[in-house]
């Protein structure tokens, strides 16, 4: 950031009273890291600041630093209306358009709204994903070249001094959604000053090993079980194409007694089979049947977003991205293996 955008933004933060930090539907770590963080953050220089989300998260990230705090948003709408309508200062976390806060995406286009006059309120975009919506933010810390949102946050602090000021709370928060996004730092994670960056949060006393246990050395057993089944019985490697898909239904689910999260990750694993770059997870989505999810990951220079922006009606980043059909799981399915023909040329050889 520039000098002059950070006066702005420091000055901004200043005059607040009331700080509110929003994420994207079905929060991920980088989403819950980076407004659990910043909100710490907030709260340290005597703000009063709030977490809102729009729905459910994974229990592997229950056990985040004051994640009882947090409000979310489809079960309690009014309080979380209040809380933002009465906010002065609103961030706008892991999130590049309102549209990926979907149900609260009219509540975030009316804060916009509010905030046309900043001296009504003021909106800060804080993210790493490509394209981000123009003009909505009153200002847009976007850095697509960054791990997570939580390194944005980081390189932030570390311009305004306050890295060295951080406590192992935030720097708790930082890490994880930095170490969630990277799978573990196995991908996107090749720029040494993430690094840097991490040598800091380390600093301020975090256990990262533990971080690393509480996140993917938490499955129940039901859970292993689960991969078991999606790995058994449901991977499909299409011949030739160095790709490979699984889909669970909701009725899959309820038979196998899934949890919430518990098919978290496990799309990542096809990309251990020799040869594989690329592995869809396809689902019905739990909350709204009508609609199927795409879970996209890949590795090297195949693009998952473009093929998800193409094909899915989604986006993300080049080696995770997802997107959302109004379709029934048979005709998902199909929709991938077209996208899968249409990029045989990066697949094969
Ligand atoms: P996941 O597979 O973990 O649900 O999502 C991986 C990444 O894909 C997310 O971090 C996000 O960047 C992107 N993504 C997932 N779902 C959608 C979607 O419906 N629309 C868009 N634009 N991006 C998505
Ligand atoms: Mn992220």
């Amino acid at each position: 950031m520039t000098n002059g955008q950070l006066s702005v933004l420091l000055e901004r933060i200043e005059r607040s009273q009331f700080v509110t930090c929003v994420c994207h539907v079905n929060p991920d770590g980088d989403a819950l890291g980076s407004t659990l963080g910043l909100a710490a953050w907030m709260k340290r220089l005597g703000k009063e600041c709030r977490v809102v989300v729009p729905n459910r998260f994974p229990d592997f990230l229950q056990w985040l630093p004051s994640v009882n705090e947090i409000i979310r948003y489809d079960k309690k709408p009014e309080l979380a209306l209040s809380v933002l309508r009465q906010s002065d200062l609103i961030w706008i976390c892991d999130m590049n358009d309102p549209s990926r806060a979907l149900e609260m995406e009219p509540i975030i286009n009316e804060c916009a709204e509010r905030c046309r006059n900043e001296e009504d309120g003021f909106m800060v975009m804080v993210d790493h994903h490509l394209h981000p919506k123009a003009d909505f933010c009153n200002m847009q810390i976007s850095c697509p070249e960054m791990c997570a949102t939580c390194e944005v946050i980081c390189h932030l602090m570390w311009q305004l001094g306050e890295l060295l000021l951080i406590t192992a709370q935030e720097a708790t928060c930082l890490y994880t959604g930095m170490m969630t996004d990277t799978g573990a730092f196995t991908y996107a994670s090749n720029r040494s000053v993430v690094y840097e960056c991490i040598s800091h949060l380390l600093a301020s006393g975090i256990d990262k090993d533990k971080i690393y246990r509480n996140v993917f050395y938490s499955s129940t057993p039901n859970r292993m079980r689960l991969v078991g089944y999606m790995l058994y019985v449901k991977l499909e490697v299409i011949s030739g194409m160095n790709a490979s898909l699984m889909t669970i239904t909701n009725e899959e689910r309820r038979m196998l007694g899934v949890k919430n999260g518990d098919t978290e990750g496990i799309v990542n694993m096809p990309l251990q089979i020799q040869g594989v770059r690329l592995s869809a997870f396809i689902s019905e989505d739990t909350e709204h049947p009508e609609y199927v999810k795409f879970s996209l990951r890949s590795v090297d220079d195949f693009p998952c977003n473009e093929m998800s922006a193409r094909f899915f009606n989604g986006g993300g980043h080049k080696n995770a991205s997802g997107g959302r059909l109004k379709c029934t799981i048979e005709e998902a399915v199909e929709q991938f293996r077209k996208a899968v023909q249409e990029y045989r040329h990066l697949l094969q050889g």
